[in-house]
């Protein structure tokens, strides 16, 4: 794995890789390569023996021209203000594609939360909510999960919002319990539109998903979700991954057994039904008929493209290639089905769950799911217009270009506020 792009350049990189197909003038495309505003925060926390510990933390604004900030928060100790921007710009583009009613926004804290108790996460994470309290509102900011973070710690921020504000505003926050608020099919909506668009992209190049070999790079929320529901459309699941190293089986595994073993003992590794175990780097360049980066930004740059074999990879990850792998891959005719698009799933439960929350009134996980397909299939078929009637040359360009436009739409009809 590379470290070396810097996220936020690959941003702007993908911004003007799109600029040459837009109806918008230089410096309007311009404004949308920076954030807004970065918050910037150091939290001092009580650790359970008694000492202080600081932990620095963000939450970018990217754009709000289309409806408030809306992404999620990760913990990891790769974060970085450069990180948590370019993932703000990310969400941006995700929720126009999608065409869901908010800007783009993220947020991050630099922390390994293995090495913390229960209790200090949940004071960090109070100590941070505390700081948001002035930028997020259901009508403002809208924070969500992200690596790392989940239920818990979203109903604590939830909880220490509205004591802070004396209110119940359950919208303030999504990705939350069913008894805090949350929605139905919320867990496994990344996933979920990530199979969606495997689903469409094997359909529209003509190929047939039963017995297709996958390959999945991470297996957490988004990587799991994945590999089970493509495993249901009839695919095999031959290769899998978290940071222990990949396992592989040449006639596929059950997925769900792979997540209890992964569940009791941590990783994926040793997991008896395997064949064999190698690199995640090896996972990356086998030779199957679908690839799903589904961990972290940079799995993928110029280098190791040159051995990916795979000629479709669907993006459950945000920003897992590097625009210098995006260039190989225009070159060797490999279609990629970017990230915006392929993760969208989650900010549009998200968006339900806000629906859901505002009205108080509750969906099936039915409901749920078929409206999500509803949106995620209407986007794909918007990416690849814009992909065969603009002669687009790559799918991320023809995805960028269709959500860039929604934005610069709603920034030129509502006109400008010094
Ligand atoms: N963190 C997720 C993402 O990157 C979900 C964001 C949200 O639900 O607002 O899309």
């Amino acid at each position: 794995m590379s470290d070396q792009a810097n996220p936020f350049e690959s941003l702007q990189e993908q911004v003007d890789d799109a600029s040459a197909y837009l109806d918008a003038s230089d410096d309007v495309v311009n404004r949308l390569k920076h954030p807004e505003r970065v918050l910037e925060t150091n939290l001092s926390v009580e650790m359970d023996d008694g000492s202080v510990e600081v932990f620095k933390a963000f939450r970018s604004e990217f754009n709000g021209d289309r409806g408030p900030y809306k992404g999620g928060i990760r913990y990891h100790p790769n974060v970085s203000r450069d990180e948590v921007k370019a993932l703000s710009g990310w969400m941006v583009y995700k929720c126009a594609i999608v065409g869901i009613p908010y800007g783009g926004g993220k947020g991050g804290i630099i922390i390994d939360p293995d090495d913390y108790s229960e209790g200090e996460l949940e004071r960090i994470t109070r100590s941070f909510a505390k700081e948001l309290r002035p930028f997020i509102g259901e009508d403002k900011d809208i924070p969500a999960p992200d690596v790392n973070t989940g239920q818990r710690e979203m109903n604590w921020i939830k909880d220490t919002y509205e004591t802070l504000e004396n209110t119940t505003e359950p919208g303030v926050i999504t990705g939350k319990a069913l008894d805090s608020g949350g929605s139905e099919g919320r867990v496994e909506a990344t996933g979920r539109s990530t199979m969606l668009t495997a689903r469409e992209a094997f359909d529209y190049l003509g190929r047939d998903m039963e017995g297709a070999s996958v390959a999945v790079q991470g297996y957490g929320n988004a990587g799991w979700i994945a590999a089970k529901l493509i495993d249901e459309l009839g695919a095999n699941v031959v290769s899998v991954s978290d940071s222990s190293g990949a396992i592989y089986r040449e006639d596929g595994f059950d997925p769900r057994d792979v997540k209890d073993h992964k569940n009791e003992t941590g990783s994926v590794s040793g997991y008896p039904g395997a064949q064999e175990e190698f690199s995640n780097r090896d996972l990356l360049t086998l030779d199957v008929d679908l690839l799903v980066p589904a961990a972290l930004e940079n799995a993928i740059d110029g280098d190791l493209a040159t051995d990916v074999q795979a000629d479709v990879i669907v993006e459950a990850a945000n920003g897992p290639l590097t625009p210098d792998a995006d260039d190989v891959f225009a070159e060797t005719d490999t279609y990629v089905f970017p990230d915006i698009l392929a993760n969208a799933g989650g900010v549009t439960v998200s968006y339900f769950e806000w629906v859901q929350n505002r009205q108080r009134f509750y969906w099936s996980e039915e409901r749920v799911n078929d409206e999500l397909e509803t949106i995620i299939v209407s986007a794909f078929d918007d990416l690849i217009e814009a992909y065969e009637e603009n002669d687009v040359p790559t799918m991320r360009q023809a995805a960028y270009v269709v959500a860039i436009q929604r934005v610069v739409d709603a920034y030129e009809e509502s006109g400008n506020w010094p």
